[in-house]
């Protein structure tokens, strides 16, 4: 396919809203890819070049791009720069810049692109921005005015066409059976090896059938599995009993640990919880895995500050540290790290998500239960219990220890990738089942909300009163719809300290954009002054979820939508990106619940 062909596709994604709509386009484009480019081809139109978890970024900012664009339209780059201002986005600058320096460009296609990119995302190291600049400048220049618009937004992460992998594997399933009958099979597989160029080919060369032999994968995410809410604890062994797995909550990174040996050598991948390779961060893990004794292994775990002297965690606020890029070393030393594993997926070739808990905890212990005591990779405590009494105690416990909460596991399901369910349930204790079960209060059950609320953060609006000083007054949050879209549910202003109004403030800078991004759905009554495009979420702790005409989350056929009561900020969540924020369907579920707790 021609590059101009696909910047025609992506001009169509671009002007639409509509899920259905953008499907179509995109099964469309997906049909008329060819097998040896609908790789490249997914990854592009998903803003990158690669998998997350390959962990290629282009490192090209702003200003190189402005200086690219001067050189390859023959004008200064005082004048490129003063375009991209004029327009608010470098990709509708390189259109006019290429417009009025009539470039018709060469008929390249996508591969050649893919890989003129590719060839600026790796070059590294000395004299590299020159290059990059050069390189850049060179192929903007080859190509059309529209596929330059989409080619100068790629590299600064613009693309922004308002989807993400769920409207990309519906496309799939429209591609390969013409309606959303496979939809399943190729989210299954998806969920076990999270790489949708990769999943695509297969598709696209063997049909839904070549799924049923896609197994998990060393080196290759799977997406992790995540645990339902529960508003009164005393529905816990119901659940997921009769015999339940009761383990702490540690709140720290999630890790996926990946070990694999390949001839003669020993290679290990890390994961965060939104699969971008974490490896470089944690050097001690690797080190660690490197010596586990397995041919290859995947596990679960979460990575976390740990004094094995006093057998105490640090708080998040200190784990976080370990996420500055240039001071890994510094911060290892000072903040030892520990990864707690709580589950296994795959072992020495043979994948294990499909077994049941108990058989894949019985593995853990097989693997790592002699070495419990000590180490940077340890097994992560287990209680077995069908006594509620016993689950009460656990969390009052892991609430005074100053932790989380507890993660109460179904010792008979799979690993269930990419799913919440009641598989695993997490009993928190910064919400009010907290108050509840100091005061002892309810026998444990929870009046308020069972859990935080992870929402993406829309817009800001101007600073009045005290808080002008930090440019903005307030916040509006939003949350993803079935649809995608993003529905607004509240303003976030009072329950902040001064230190996260300045961080907040600050961290939306880079984000801001001209006008309302078109997956947003907003009243105009609670409009912001600035608007925000889909990137920053933020945990959000709240009293109550209350009915609200003004907010579109949640909204009924009586127009009145969902709404927090006193939300305050816990924490920015940078390991969340804005489709894993809580969705509406949660909140509302989480609204319905907390009326039929507050009846009973
Ligand atoms: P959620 O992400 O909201 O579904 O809550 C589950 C999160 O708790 C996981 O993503 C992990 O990061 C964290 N976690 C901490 N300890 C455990 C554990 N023992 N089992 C499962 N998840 C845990």
């Amino acid at each position: 396919m021609y590059f101009k062909e696909l910047a025609g596709y992506l001009e169509r994604l671009e002007g639409t809203s509509s899920r259905n709509t953008m499907t179509d386009i995109l099964a469309d484009l997906l049909k008329h890819a060819g097998g040896t480019e609908i790789d490249e081809i997914c990854y592009l139109i998903l803003g990158e070049l690669v998998p997350a978890y390959r962990g290629l970024e282009f490192q090209i900012a702003e200003k190189m791009m402005i200086a690219a664009l001067a050189a390859a339209y023959s004008t200064t780059r005082e004048e490129a720069a003063r375009r991209v201002a004029a327009r608010g986005d470098v990709g509708d600058a390189a259109y006019d810049l290429a417009r009025d320096h009539r470039s018709l460009g060469k008929r390249m296609t996508v591969a050649a692109v893919y890989r003129a990119m590719y060839g600026i995302a790796e070059d590294a190291g000395e004299g590299s921005q020159e290059r990059k600049i050069r390189a850049m400048a060179s192929l903007l220049s080859s190509l059309d005015p529209l596929s330059a618009k989409y080619v100068a937004r790629i590299p600064l992460g613009k693309l922004r066409l308002g989807f993400s992998d769920a409207t990309l594997l519906d496309a799939l399933s429209l591609m390969v059976t013409g309606d959303k009958s496979g939809r399943r099979a190729i989210e299954r597989a998806y969920n076990v090896t999270a790489d949708i160029g990769a999943l695509a080919s297969r598709v696209k060369r063997g049909g839904l059938a070549s799924l049923s032999r896609l197994h998990a994968t060393p080196g290759i995410p799977i997406r992790p599995s995540l645990a339902e809410r529960l508003n009164d604890i005393n529905d816990v062994v119901k659940k997921a009993g009769p015999i339940v797995g009761v383990e702490v909550k540690l709140d720290g990174f999630r890790t996926q640990i990946h070990v694999w040996r390949e001839k003669g050598g020993v290679h290990v991948r890390l994961f965060s919880r939104n699969l971008e390779n974490t490896t470089a961060m944690f050097p001690e893990i690797v080190h660690a895995a490197k010596k586990l004794p397995v041919q290859s292994v995947i596990l679960d775990t979460e990575a976390i500050g740990y004094y094995a002297r006093t057998d105490t965690f640090a708080p998040f606020q200190e784990t976080v540290q370990r996420k500055r890029k240039h001071e890994v070393a510094e911060f290892a030393a000072r903040i030892p790290l520990a990864a707690f594993v709580f589950d296994v997926m795959y072992r020495d070739g043979t994948s294990l998500v499909a077994r049941p808990f108990r058989e894949r905890r019985r593995h853990l212990q097989d693997l790592l239960g002699r070495r419990t005591g000590a180490g940077t990779i340890r097994l992560a405590g287990q209680r077995l219990t069908d006594d509620i009494d016993v689950i009460k105690a656990e969390l009052t416990q892991s609430v005074n220890k100053g932790l989380e909460g507890l993660v109460v596991k179904n010792l008979s399901a799979p690993y269930e990738a990419g799913s919440r369910g009641f598989h695993w349930i997490k009993l928190k204790a910064n919400t009010a089942a907290l108050g509840n079960l100091r005061a002892g209060g309810a026998g444990g059950r929870i009046k308020g909300l069972p859990d935080t609320i992870d929402c993406l953060v829309m817009g800001a609006y101007r600073g009045r009163g005290k808080r002008t000083k930090f440019g903005v007054g307030g916040f509006l949050l939003g949350v993803p719809g079935r649809d995608e879209r993003f529905y607004s549910l509240s303003r976030l202003g009072t329950g902040m300290s001064d230190e996260q109004f300045r961080e907040l403030g600050r961290r939306i800078k880079a984000h801001e954009v001209a006008a309302m991004p078109k997956e947003y759905v907003v009243d105009k009554e609670v409009a912001p002054d600035i608007w925000i495009e889909p990137s920053l979420v933020v945990e959000i702790l709240a009293d109550e979820i209350t009915r609200s005409p003004r907010h579109s989350a949640g909204r009924g056929r009586d127009r009145r939508g969902l709404s927090l009561r006193f939300p305050r900020l816990v924490r920015v969540r940078d390991d969340k990106k804005p489709h894993d924020a809580t969705s509406a369907d949660e909140v509302s579920s989480m609204h319905r619940r907390q009326k039929t707790a507050s009846s009973k």
